[in-house]
């Protein structure tokens, strides 16, 4: 590996097209939106491509001969079999993520079946990648072909920067739950550092999707999983603006498009330009162009729809069979809508090249965009980058990612087939005043935004956020979790300073219910009634329940985040607030119990100087969202007044102001400045409060997935209570 840091792209195609025609390697770099948005990353950055060359070579020297070539346009290849172009590629790719993610679930085959082959190609992929790529280079991966590769790099280059961006859309969460191996492709994409979509709405989705199907919730904007924090963003795709102005404004232009008018013979020209996928509405656009011509007969003879369909995916039986449903309809628009001298549909299955493609634009006064769903829609920003002329009307789906920043267009329901030609009305009939006002802010809006802009600023995002996990792998296996226990063992004096709930005891549905077992207390007495041994629970929970539960104990208390105190060898309880202080708290009662109300399964707990609103029986997602409400009408309420408003694991709490378990810990149970070795266990963000006022040569650990600043991690209470009763057996054990 160089010194220097690179940049890895992934893709399942490579910027490139291979023929290998009579025995001959012949490369071209393609012009798609992706390879031009990363040539001006190139300047900046080193980078390199790994993807699908698209070919198989036949035999070694052609394998030879292509992979040098390759490397010429900085590209490594991982070869796609027939096997796995079948199942891989049109299997899991194409026939069930592609529909499923565009909400067409019923185009997914009954079984799936491919998905151990997704897995092992995005395995070949991370293989191909770390042939490249150290930890000190950045990565982006794109699109759903490889959801799984993010993951897979991460466990195997646990500090690499791996940026993902879905160009397509992501479903909602009710959509997306439907999917078979749903938990593994959430977990694969939460690999990445940064996960990026189009449009805000996906990332909503996406985060709706987190909390659904893994139960983690997510801020919008970011995520903690394991450890890390994975950002959220929002990148809208532009496009190569300069090199679509400048086929606009070519002096060969204004006779191309004379021509292809001429041909048409029309006064109005209206345009699509597709692939053919059943996500791009062409039989219901078909259907508007005919129901057009019916309202409005007017328009007969004089406007036409010309509509090219790009070949695509032709061996996925979904696409063949909608090319003949297309053509079909086609047929019978034309054979009863036409005449003899005119045909309403021009349509067109061939790719046509860029330069043809830039004169249709500009010969057509209204170009129909209306995709079923799409992630973005480049076609909708190239018609209006080629409007040089000001000029044209954009009917564009709703349901395109586009249509999220291009509102001056005649926006459309892609299912309302009467809307739609309603529109197609309006758009052919608009005031020119209006076209020109409308395509003028469009313009600006996809000029301010080129491909360039939007690959500068994911991979700045990237490179501005957190590296790796986390400065170094926190997670502790048994064994090592055992060799420090016995580490510790070996101290003169000890103490412990442990949370209760998640930490000791797991999670319970009630608080109520989460009562210590018999092997629970019995290690906590046995840890205590040992020589040098010290043991404090350092709770949030009330006084009453920690009483009752491990009064009895030979052990230090802290409850209410340290409102009460009690030592291990003392009766009584030390209060360490001013009961005068708590006039808030009635108030804040009414509050929460309204919370109660509306969110069937939260409880209300009260404690001596403070309340918790805890709503992990609640509906996940009406649980996040009271929340998030409640806490914005919270911290407003009591803005001047001396409480704290804290979110913890499924529980917003109240508590007076100043207290949390380190100055708890430190104040009322003088833990710290001894001599003894303090082992402090939590699981969360009270406990890093803990964590952060520990003296140097402390343990921390801690217990579950949140981000902390403990040293060391491990999986939940049954961990913790490993730790120490390894602890204890070593120490009784006679030292030799
Ligand atoms: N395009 C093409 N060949 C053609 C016609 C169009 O490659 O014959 C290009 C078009 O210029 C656009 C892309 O294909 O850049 C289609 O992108 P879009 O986002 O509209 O749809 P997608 O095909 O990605 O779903």
């Amino acid at each position: 590996m160089s010194g220097t840091s690179r940049l890895i792209l992934v893709a399942n195609r490579l910027p490139v097209s291979v023929d290998l025609g009579d025995g001959q390697v012949n490369i071209k770099a393609s012009s798609g939106g992706l390879a031009t948005g990363m040539r001006n990353l190139a300047k900046a950055e080193q980078t390199s491509w790994v993807g699908w060359p698209g070919a198989y070579p036949e035999n070694d020297e052609q394998r030879v001969s292509l992979e040098k070539q390759l490397r010429e346009h900085s590209a490594t290849p991982v070869y796609l079999s027939s096997r796995d172009a079948e199942r891989f590629y049109e299997g899991m790719s194409n026939s069930v993520i592609w529909p499923l993610f565009h909400y067409m679930v019923d185009r997914m085959p009954l079984l799936v079946s491919d998905y151990d082959d997704y897995r092992s190609v995005n395995e070949r992929f991370a293989d191909a990648v770390c042939a490249e790529a150290g930890e000190d280079d950045t990565i982006w991966i794109h699109d759903y072909h490889l959801l799984l590769l993010p993951g897979i790099l991460r466990e195997r280059l646990p500090r690499a920067r791996i940026g993902f961006f879905l160009h397509i859309p992501f479903p909602s969460s009710e959509i997306f739950r439907l999917l078979p191996h749903r938990e593994q492709l959430l977990r694969g994409m939460l690999g990445a550092n940064l996960i990026g979509f189009h449009t805000y709405g996906f990332a909503r989705h996406f985060a709706d999707a987190l909390l659904g199907t893994l139960g983690i919730e997510p801020e919008l904007d970011r995520v903690d999983v394991d450890g890390r924090s994975v950002s959220i963003g929002v990148f809208p795709m532009g496009i190569d603006v300069q090199s679509f102005e400048r086929l606009a404004e070519s002096p060969e232009l204004p006779e191309r498009v004379a021509q292809l008018r001429q041909a048409q013979g029309v006064e109005q020209l209206l345009l699509g330009v597709d692939r053919l996928d059943y996500t791009k509405g062409l039989p219901r656009k078909l259907l508007a162009m005919e129901l057009l011509l019916q309202r409005s007969p007017q328009y007969r003879g004089k406007v036409r729809l010309l509509q090219i369909a790009v070949p695509s995916r032709e061996a996925v039986s979904e696409y063949k069979s909608l090319r003949q449903d297309v053509e079909q309809l086609v047929g019978r628009i034309n054979g009863s809508s036409g005449s003899l001298h005119e045909a309403p549909i021009h349509y067109l299955y061939q790719p046509v090249t860029q330069a043809e493609l830039v004169a249709s634009y500009r010969a057509a006064e209204v170009m129909v965009v209306t995709p079923l769903r799409d992630g973005m829609n480049l076609v909708a920003k190239e018609y209006v980058a080629a409007r040089t002329d000001g000029d044209g009307v954009l009917v564009l789906s709703e349901l395109a990612g586009a249509a999220s920043e291009l509102g001056e267009a005649l926006t459309v329901n892609p299912y309302d087939v009467e809307s739609m030609a309603l529109n197609l009305d309006r758009a052919l009939s608009m005031p020119e005043a209006e076209r020109r006002e409308r395509m003028s802010a469009l313009r600006e809006k996809v000029r301010a935004h080129p491909v360039e802009r939007w690959a500068t600023s994911f991979v700045s995002t990237l490179e501005a956020g957190e590296r790796g996990p986390e400065p170094r792998d926190l997670r502790l296996d048994s064994s090592e979790l055992d060799r420090l226990a016995t580490t510790l063992a070996e101290q003169a004096e000890v103490i412990f300073a442990l949370d209760y709930d998640g930490t000791l005891v797991p999670i319970a549905r009630n608080p109520e219910l989460a009562v210590p077992d018999s092997g629970l207390t019995e290690l906590l007495d046995m840890l205590a009634g040992m020589s040098g041994v010290r043991v404090c629970v350092v709770s949030g929970r009330a006084q009453a329940s920690l009483a009752a539960w491990l009064g009895k104990l030979p052990i230090d208390l802290v409850a209410e985040h340290g409102v009460w105190s009690k030592r291990a060898n003392e009766e009584s309880w030390q209060c360490h607030i001013d009961p005068s202080a708590l006039g808030w708290v009635s108030d804040a009662r009414a509050i929460l119990e309204t919370y109660v109300e509306r969110a069937p399964g939260a409880i209300l707990e009260e404690k001596t100087a403070g309340l918790a609103w805890h709503y992990r029986n609640v509906d996940p997602y009406l649980g996040v969202h009271l929340a998030r409400e409640l806490r914005v009408h919270l911290v407003r309420h009591f803005a001047q007044l001396p409480v704290s408003i804290l979110g913890g694991r499924k529980v917003i709490e109240l508590r007076p102001q100043g207290l949390d378990k380190g100055s708890a810990a430190r104040d009322s149970l003088s833990l710290f400045g001894t001599k003894a070795v303090i082992a402090a266990a939590g699981d969360d963000r009270t406990d890093e409060d803990l964590f952060a006022a520990l003296p140097d040569g402390s343990i921390s650990l801690c217990a579950g997935t949140l981000a902390t600043r403990a040293a060391y991690r491990v999986s939940g209470p049954e961990q913790v209570r490993r730790f120490l009763r390894r602890f204890a057996e070593t120490r009784t054990l006679p030292r030799g």
